[in-house]
């Protein structure tokens, strides 16, 4: 079996679950004793956060790629970059390795490119909603046309991810700011919600919302399995 890299600790909140995701989905797809052969890299949020506020994307950079290179040393055959905002360093991270990384937009937009639906609304930090590198890659791989909330309530998704989701502080009033602002975006037309941000999930669930949702902690970490076990079958046969 390939072993996967987790680059985690963005926040471990959400690494915890990644890490119960892909051992359940090895379970389910081979059954009997199996879970997943990997290795988690984990950083400290505290200094990746620090970078973030002040802006230092080629000191972000330089952290990622070297994560990314570790896990490589130590035998990683693929890395899963466990956060959709740290996404910002992916092109640098593969220039610098020689192993597949899973992208979280790819997976995502495969994911709802298999539903049919175009319109869909974005939930995720301030840099996941408002820069490019995840949009970009929705609309011109996969054709989506993404809403984000307005400003007030970006910053509201926002402040909830880094006040309370990455501490797991998980309120009934947060959850219930975030259904008001999924169901103002389905007014807009949003045909599903990307809970673009791996620890959302802590606190908004598919029943909680009227519309489809795509929870890319849980569609990345799937798709890393897949990945693993295509490449085994395909080896096999
Ligand atoms: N886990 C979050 C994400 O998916 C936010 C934390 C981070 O900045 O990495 O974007």
């Amino acid at each position: 079996m390939k072993t996967i890299g987790l680059i985690g600790g963005m926040s471990w909140e959400s690494s915890t679950m990644y890490y119960e995701l892909i051992n359940k989905h090895t379970k389910e797809l081979l059954g009997g004793l199996h879970s997943s052969k990997c290795i988690l890299n984990s950083v400290d949020f505290a200094e990746i956060e620090r970078l973030q506020r002040q802006n230092d994307w080629d000191g972000l950079n330089q952290l990622m790629i070297q994560s990314a290179k570790q896990l490589e040393n130590a035998g990683a055959d693929l890395i899963v970059l466990c956060t959709n905002t740290m996404h910002l360093c992916s092109s640098q991270i593969i220039k610098n390795i020689s192993i597949p990384f899973i992208h979280i937009a790819t997976a995502t937009g495969q994911e709802i490119k298999s539903t049919g639906l175009k319109k869909i609304a974005l939930l995720g930090t301030k840099f996941t909603m408002e820069k490019d590198f995840y949009k970009n890659i929705l609309k011109e791989d996969y054709d989506i046309d993404i809403i984000i909330p307005n400003i007030a309530d970006r910053e509201i998704v926002h402040d909830i991810i880094y006040k309370e989701l990455v501490l797991g502080n998980i309120r009934d009033t947060s959850r219930e700011s975030y259904k008001k602002i999924i169901k103002k975006l389905e007014q807009q037309g949003a045909q599903g919600v990307i809970l673009g941000c791996t620890e959302i999930p802590l606190l908004i669930k598919p029943t909680d919302v009227d519309i489809p949702v795509f929870d890319t902690t849980k569609i990345h970490a799937k798709s890393a399995v897949t990945m693993v076990l295509n490449h085994e079958s395909a080896q096999h046969s």
